[in-house]
């Protein structure tokens, strides 16, 4: 068995902890131990807001940062905090030799992502950054489409409410789980050009980036952020053959993708996974970082 202790109890922590506390088929090798939350800590927190967290949680107890570190009993720590803090603590709990499943981004930078792959390789632990996105209904039918056509050229127009840098990090890393869609559909691209555009007393932001396929095909990936704005993918995909311009609305609600996440990791922990598929992944968790790095440098040069 491997003891679990969850760090961030938001909405993906809170799904990850329900997800370990129901009974699984086959049985699952993991064992929730506890959730550690800085409510525990933070003074700038009302006491009452604590209760409401811990309200949610049914039974499981809350550890200190340096307990969850320290305990024997712990094996695996799942981060599923805000983004900017999840360097540290996967740095922390490879450090103390536990494996990690880090929700994505996993870092805010690609040399971060380089150095605690290193690390988690020297320690002999397994690293896992979770991409829930290419395990949805909207992606699955998106591969399936795109297989075997010639793309003439493309976009992908997210749109969604705000969402604090401060938190979350640089949009292109906030939302890497757009670049890790276009990178699994077309293979690897290059960053011609990006703008940001920001409207920060409204909290708007539009970010568009120009890439190419290694064919020299164009596709664009927009992602647009502010008050109002619907949570919506528009795609209009381009082909030798046609156009596709919509994704059906997933029939099963896209249930339990964070479990089947999970499952890919359980994989891993039990060395299931073959080395080629784990160095595929991590080739295009990599790819994805970089490309979101120059994103980001191309942005801030054109500020100036
Ligand atoms: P959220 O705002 O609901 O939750 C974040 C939680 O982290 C909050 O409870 C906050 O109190 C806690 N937190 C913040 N800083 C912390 C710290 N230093 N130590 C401990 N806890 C801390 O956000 P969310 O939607 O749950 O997202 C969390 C992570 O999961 C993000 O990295 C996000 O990119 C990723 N993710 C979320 C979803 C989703 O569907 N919600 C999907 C994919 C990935």
């Amino acid at each position: 068995m491997f003891g679990v202790v969850v760090v961030g109890v938001g909405r993906a922590g809170s799904v990850r902890i329900r997800d370990l506390q129901s009974p699984q088929l086959p049985p699952s090798p993991l064992k929730l131990i506890g959730f550690v939350s800085r409510l525990v800590t933070s003074k700038f927190y009302p006491r009452s807001y604590t209760q409401r967290e811990l309200g949610n949680i049914n039974e499981v107890k809350q550890i200190s940062l340096q307990d969850a570190l320290s305990s024997t009993e712990v094996d695996v720590a799942y981060i599923c905090s805000e983004n900017v803090s999840h360097e540290e603590y996967v740095r922390q709990f490879l450090s103390a030799g536990k494996h990690v499943l880090v929700e994505y981004p996993m870092t805010l930078s690609l040399a971060a992502a380089q150095e605690l792959w290193k690390m988690a390789e020297e320690k002999g632990k397994i690293l896992h950054e979770e991409h829930i996105e290419l395990l949805t209904e909207e992606f699955a039918f998106l591969k399936n489409e795109v297989a075997g056509k010639k793309l003439l050229k493309g976009t992908l127009h997210f749109t969604g409410g705000p969402l604090e840098k401060e938190r979350f990090g640089f949009l292109a890393f906030s939302s890497i789980a757009r670049l890790s869609w276009l990178v699994s559909l077309f293979g690897e691209l290059a960053v011609i050009s990006a703008t940001m555009e920001e409207q920060e007393e409204k909290k708007y932001l539009k970010m568009t980036v120009n890439l190419e396929t290694v064919n020299k095909r164009p596709l664009t990936w927009i992602e647009e952020r502010g008050p109002g704005l619907k949570r919506e993918r528009h795609i209009n995909f381009l082909f030798e053959s046609g156009l596709l311009e919509s994704i059906p609305p997933p029939t099963q609600g896209n249930k339990n993708i964070f479990l089947k996440d999970q499952d890919i990791f359980v994989k891993k922990l039990l060395g299931q996974m073959s080395t080629e598929d784990l160095a595929k992944e991590k080739k295009h968790i990599l790819h994805c970082m970089k490309i979101a790095d120059e994103i980001q440098k191309y942005c801030q040069h054109s500020k100036k």
